[in-house]
């Protein structure tokens, strides 16, 4: 119980928020499920790590600059974000992983009384900081396994602040194409700040995926996110980044707390972004797997649901909670979906053909 005074210390905003716990390490989850190997499919890394050359720059570290601080706006990476997409490097805020973009874009536009707008089934670090940070998140259900776009701006009032469309959608894999969203951004026509999350981008093969950096010229409100921990393989080393227009993110910028990313990050981020050879290899073992999981899921008749990105949703006749301790038993570690307000789905991440071989293996022996 609240100690009285301490109670009237503690928002009630912050009082009514459930904090998200984080699974254990993976050796006190092996020990806690006596399993002595761990597929982690969970959190959609990559299995092949990071490129080549940003392992070979982690190896070169020399230890005793750990006591310097970092470059504190990340000064040589947004100039070469820059140059590579033909942009100004004060276009560009780089972030402890695109989690913490997140929160400067909301801290720098919201105030008392305003709100976010986004899906109920969506990457959930956005209606998390808006709430727990007092702001209300309106979410719109999905239609389809996709963004509602009218759903979206049916929403909208006059506190409305942020939109936020994660393209193509973590758990989903459904996107808007251009056309949608084109349409969408014109009717919003700068009312709004809206914000693309584009943390699977170079995932996404199809013709008519749209690059939201392409179209920043056009859209003075629009903000995309992008990160380094899924295709590049870096989610251990947080670092992902936002870019918009100048002016957007001269306010955005003022919310940013500086030297969150380690030098590290940094150097190994740098590298990373001139391997297109890593991404081809990433893209092919993500597709070649799909079909594999596929063809495997619909022989044991489950409804699946598999689009762009490097993870699938499996609905199973169980409950998801219940199937992920007995799948933590074969050493297979999914993302159970109940806090995706999906009972019953599990999200299984691409991985080698022996991580996905064992998966199925662990499925149809918790199903049989
Ligand atoms: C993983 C992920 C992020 C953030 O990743 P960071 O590791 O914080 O860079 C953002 N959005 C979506 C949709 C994600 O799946």
């Amino acid at each position: 119980m609240f100690d009285v005074s301490f109670d009237k210390l503690v928002p009630e905003y912050v009082k009514r928020f459930e904090p998200y716990i984080p699974s254990k390490p993976d050796l006190e989850l092996m020990k806690l499920y006596g399993c002595d190997l761990l597929y982690r499919l969970n959190n959609n890394e990559n299995p092949f790590g990071p490129p080549p050359a940003a392992q070979e720059i982690l190896r070169r570290f020399n230890p005793p600059r750990a006591a310097i601080y970092p470059s504190g706006d990340s000064y040589y990476l947004r100039h070469k974000l820059a140059s590579k997409h033909g942009l100004d490097p004060e276009q560009f805020l780089i972030g402890n992983g695109a989690n913490e973009v997140i929160a400067f874009v909301i801290k720098a536009f919201c105030q008392e009384g305003d709100n976010i707008v986004t899906a109920d089934k969506t990457f959930s670090v956005y209606e998390w900081v808006a709430q727990f940070s007092g702001f209300e998140a309106r979410l719109v259900p999905l239609k389809d396994f996709a963004f509602d776009k009218q759903g979206m701006l049916d929403q909208i009032n006059e506190r409305t602040k942020i939109l936020f469309v994660c393209n193509p959608n973590n758990p989903t894999g459904t996107y808007w194409d251009e056309i949608k969203l084109r349409r969408f951004l014109n009717v919003i026509a700068n009312r709004q700040i809206v914000v693309l999350d584009e943390a699977y981008f170079e995932f996404v093969e199809q013709a008519d995926y749209p690059d939201g950096i392409k179209l920043l010229h056009e859209y003075p409100n629009l903000v995309v996110f992008r990160t380094f921990s899924k295709m590049y393989g870096l989610a251990g080393l947080r670092i992902g980044y936002l870019v918009g227009n100048l002016e957007v993110v001269d306010v955005i910028r003022r919310t940013c707390v500086v030297y969150s990313v380690n030098i590290v990050g940094q150097e190994a981020a740098l590298l990373a972004l001139d391997d297109e050879g890593h991404i081809q290899r990433t893209r092919n073992l993500v597709r070649a797997e799909k079909a594999y999981l596929k063809q495997e899921l619909e022989r044991l008749g489950l409804e699946i649901q598999i689009g762009e990105g490097c993870y699938i949703m499996v609905k199973l006749p169980m409950s998801d909670t219940l199937a992920y301790r007995k799948l933590m038993g074969h050493g297979v570690m999914v993302r159970s979906m109940t806090g995706f307000r999906y009972p019953n789905w599990i999200r299984v991440s691409i991985n080698t053909h022996e991580a996905m071989e064992a998966f199925v293996d662990a499925l149809s022996k918790i199903l049989s």
